[in-house]
């Protein structure tokens, strides 16, 4: 475990932030956070620029602390925010390069890089969510090849995904869906790519607390998918989906940490200047989410150091660690500055009251805390599984 820097990665963290403080005065000013369309143009267009000053392929085709460092020197910088490219650069992206064959790879990873398509994540269902296996979208083969391993033909897929993050403004969706009903729930899923313009896609936009319609749901009638856009074999989709998960808590979220340490500081001073300081109570409540997330980003330097180690670079179980303290630490955090700000905190226009709601999100998305504490007592203490 190295949990150091060595020369050569200091230098490239130098060499980003001599860019980073060039470049992000020439940006053009933030879309509404509630606006989609505009936020697609405008992340983007930032996934643009750093393709264009060689800082695209960071999030896969570097190693991962350089990710790291990536994602330290952005967030400290103020840079924007990964938005609308989440699912492709963080995990649709990193398991077709982990799992894809070289086509795949070819086919789907530069747009990605370029800031050409967005993706998003067709997972969760009415009545599988936490419990993903019990998926009942359901693809049949047509065509050249069907029930054959052959990759001609089509899959026709039929079913309702639900709670998919920026369906409205998506290219492509990772899409899970059950190629066999009759062996045991985990061993009959596919992983396909499905393009979100294809006929007999619906999206039903869905309108979150803050007025969003980050989310949707997408009713999928006969939709043709061709057998090459399968990521893995037929049926092996649990075990690539693993490997999204693992992306998903393991890496895609630990920006983030920064940018809340950001506000820490930034509630300190609001604090000093409306007289909030002088509550010791509060005091103390930002004094313990410094400590906690100083040690998230320890936790985070150790996964990535574990994930260095690791065949494919493909994060470990510590990422569930990391999801729980995280999604909880961010809801304490938002809630303390409501305590900062007192009524002002009910204005919907400050950013923090926008974050605040959000917030309550978090120990819902990407697994529920309840799952992650599962995960962490059987595959990490090696409990005994629930029933
Ligand atoms: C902001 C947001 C964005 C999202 N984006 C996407 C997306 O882009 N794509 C996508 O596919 N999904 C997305 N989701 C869905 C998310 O993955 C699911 O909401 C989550 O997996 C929980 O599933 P569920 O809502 O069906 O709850 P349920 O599975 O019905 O769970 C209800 C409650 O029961 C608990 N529970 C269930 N089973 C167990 C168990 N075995 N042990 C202990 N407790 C248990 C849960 O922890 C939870 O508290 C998003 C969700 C949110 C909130």
């Amino acid at each position: 475990m190295n949990l150091g820097y060595t020369a050569e990665e200091e230098r490239f963290r130098q060499e980003l932030r001599t860019w980073l403080a060039k470049t992000l005065p020439t940006l053009p000013p933030k879309p509404n956070p509630l606006d989609w369309p505009a936020r697609r143009a405008y992340d983007l267009g930032w996934q643009r620029t750093l393709y264009d000053a060689g800082y695209g392929e960071l999030h896969w085709g570097a190693t991962p602390t350089q990710h790291l460092i990536f994602l330290e020197e952005t967030e400290r910088a103020g840079a924007p925010y990964v938005g609308a490219n989440f699912v492709g650069l963080l995990h649709a992206g990193p398991t077709i390069a982990a799992e894809g064959t070289p086509e795949q790879r070819q086919r789907w990873l530069p747009p990605i890089l370029r800031g050409e398509e967005v993706w998003c994540q067709g997972f969760s269902e009415p009545e599988a969510g936490s419990d993903l296996a019990a998926l009942r979208t359901r693809a049949v083969r047509d065509g050249a090849g069907a029930g054959a391993g052959a990759g001609a033909g089509d899959y026709i897929v039929t079913g309702t995904k639900i709670w998919t993050s920026h369906a409205e403004v998506a290219d492509w969706c990772e899409l899970l869906v059950r190629t066999d009903p009759t062996v045991p729930k985990h061993r009959g899923i596919t992983w396909l790519a499905m393009p979100m313009d294809a006929p007999g896609v619906t999206i039903r936009p869905l309108r979150t607390l803050a007025g969003s319609t980050e989310f949707a749901e997408l009713l999928l009638d006969e939709v043709r998918i061709p057998v090459s856009h399968r990521i893995g074999e037929e049926n092996d989709g649990w075990r690539v989906t693993m490997v999204t998960l693992s992306f998903e808590r393991g890496t895609a979220f630990v920006g983030e940490v920064i940018a809340c340490q950001r506000v820490l500081r930034e509630l300190a001073e609001t604090a000093r200047r409306n007289g909030r300081w002088d509550d010791a109570v509060l005091r103390r409540r930002l004094g313990r989410l410094h400590a906690e997330f100083r040690a998230l980003w320890r936790l985070t330097q150790w996964n990535v150091s574990e994930a260095e180690a690791a065949e494919r670079g493909v994060p470990g179980v510590g990422g569930s660690v990391f999801k729980l303290r995280y999604s909880h630490a961010r809801q304490d955090l938002y809630d303390t500055a409501a305590a900062v700000l007192g009524p002002e905190s009910l204005d919907l226009s400050h950013a923090w009251t926008l974050d605040r709601l959000s917030s309550l999100s978090y120990t819902i998305a990407a697994g529920t805390s309840q799952i992650q504490q599962n995960i962490v007592a059987e595959r990490i203490l090696g409990l005994p599984k629930g029933r």
